[in-house]
């Protein structure tokens, strides 16, 4: 197949003739635009200001506290509230996936697919397991219920120097 031909319509002078510079200011924009009207989400300001930070960089692991840092980093001037409401209005939607690693606190993974992580105790941090975790043997489920899922988190913790 010509991937010139396939990535750039022919006659189309807006175009960029050379592939592989950097993109048009508003590309992540308009990836975004895009991933929440196929989620069926309006696009409202906070939406766009955080989707930006969580959907354009590769698969990733927030808190809604450490989105809420970035977010104030950014100058996006928005409440821990909410970021919270518009991270569960992500998961709600499908683009997110929440997992509670510890207590009480929940990540949130860019990643919807079902995979195992490690979660670094004391640290607060989530990290995908890349190495491979293979079942033996999963339980039956309880008369008339199916299993739905499997989610393994496996805790660290830093070795104690000896
Ligand atoms: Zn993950």
């Amino acid at each position: 197949m010509d991937i010139q031909a396939a990535t750039i319509p022919a006659g189309d002078a807006s175009e960029p003739e050379v592939a592989g510079f950097d993109p048009p200011p508003d590309e992540g924009v308009q990836r975004c635009l895009q991933l929440l009207a196929d989620a069926g989400l309006r696009p409202t300001r906070q939406r766009l200001a955080l989707g930006q930070l969580l959907f354009l960089h590769g698969h990733r692991h927030v808190t809604a506290e450490s989105l809420y840092d970035e977010a104030t980093a950014a100058n996006a001037y928005l409440s821990l509230a909410t970021v919270y409401n518009t991270l569960n209005q992500f998961t709600e939607a499908g683009l997110l996936r929440r997992i509670a690693a510890d207590g009480i606190k929940s990540f949130f993974d860019t990643d919807t697919s079902v995979h195992p992580h490690f979660y670094l105790e004391g640290e607060d941090v989530l990290v995908d397991v890349t190495d491979g975790l293979t079942f033996t043997r999963v339980p039956q489920a309880l008369p008339g219920y199916e299993i739905v899922r499997l989610d393994v988190i496996v805790h660290l913790r830093r070795k104690r120097a000896t």
